[in-house]
């Protein structure tokens, strides 16, 4: 019989398909012969000896050999740096004014990678780049709410090669992370516990769905996975603003996403993926009831109608099998 689960975070359903689950090995991308992706394009706009191509640049990493990260603006903005919030009603009708920033992190100065290739401190130059902006987004008291997000491939959204992935930081709470709060106060006031440290802790006893382990983080796929192969990376230690993070964290974290990426990109043969990291509204500040984190999503199959029409997800794998096939993905020495 198939197996509805709940997240006990979002309160979210999902159908656990698990009589017409599919093997994992299913899920493999096809192997097609493509002409390798060159490391250096001279049309691309992120590629070192450009950078007069994007627009206002806000923040650079660099060392002797020349910069590692760039944060530059959104060519195409969602959200404008000038001007007042504005929150105007008429009638029924609410609107504001979108003020925020749309941001760009240009991850690093070659073209052809992405985080399953990088080294670790190439991925802790990246979350280091992250901290940095999300610090400095908060203090502004217009913005409410600040998003990192990557989209890795065209099923996730971009088709543009060059590693990079976007901040934007907005005037309002988005609904899904009020609704994450309410759902974190909730259980705190019934519990007297922050419900990502109870989960995190249950995890860690069963075992199942454990992907891979670092010192300060682990990585693992949900009871209630929504679709397939979704990750989440939690902190061990309980903090509620992603901001928080010491840089000994920092590089810990670097090792935990190359590896949980690495194991993406070698064991289903480089799939398409978004993460973002999820962490308490901007003045909201170090709470009990929250808890940040990554929460990474494969592009592996697509919501339709019954997602749509009913708020509820299909996943056709075992979280438990998911987790166990990732887990013995064997990762072979990177060349570069
Ligand atoms: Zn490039
Ligand atoms: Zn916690």
């Amino acid at each position: 019989m198939p197996e509805l689960r709940q997240n006990i975070i979002t309160r979210d359903w999902v159908i656990i398909a698990k009589e017409r689950a599919q093997r994992p090995e299913d899920f493999v991308r096809e192997k097609k012969r493509v002409a390798p992706t060159p490391n250096y394009d001279a049309g691309c706009p992120f590629c070192p000896g450009n950078e007069h191509l994007t627009i206002k640049e806000l923040y650079r990493l660099t060392d002797h050999t020349g910069w590692k990260t760039r944060v530059v603006l959104n060519k195409f903005p969602a959200l404008s740096l000038e001007g007042d919030r504005v929150r105007r009603i008429d009638g029924i009708h609410r609107s504001m004014t979108g003020v925020g920033s749309h941001e760009v992190i240009i991850e690093n100065p070659r073209h052809d990678l992405s985080p399953a290739l990088y080294t670790h401190q190439e991925m802790s130059d990246v979350i280091d780049t992250y901290r940095r902006r999300y610090a400095d987004l908060r203090k502004d008291r217009r913005i409410e709410a600040v998003i990192i997000f990557k989209n890795h491939g065209p099923d996730a959204g971009t088709s543009l090669l060059h590693p990079h992935s976007q901040v934007a930081a907005m005037p309002i709470v988005p609904t899904q992370i009020r609704s994450r709060i309410e759902e974190g106060i909730r259980h705190f006031d019934e519990m007297g516990e922050c419900v990502y440290c109870r989960t995190l802790r249950q995890e860690l006893r069963d075992r199942q769905r454990i992907v891979f382990e670092t010192e300060h983080f682990v990585a693992f796929v949900p009871y209630a996975a929504l679709s397939p192969f979704h990750l989440w990376i939690y902190p061990r230690r309980h903090s509620s603003s992603f901001d928080d993070i010491y840089d000994s964290e920092i590089d810990d974290l670097a090792e935990n996403m190359t590896t949980v990426f690495a194991k993406l990109y070698h064991g289903l043969n480089n799939p398409d993926y978004n993460y973002s990291i999820r962490s308490i509204p901007a003045h909201d500040g170090s709470r009990e009831y929250f808890h940040w984190y990554v929460a990474i999503i494969p592009r592996i199959t697509k919501a339709a109608g019954f997602e749509i029409g009913s708020g509820m997800y299909i996943n056709q794998t075992v979280p438990e099998e998911s987790a166990a096939y990732l887990r013995k993905v064997e990762i072979p020495p990177v060349t570069r």
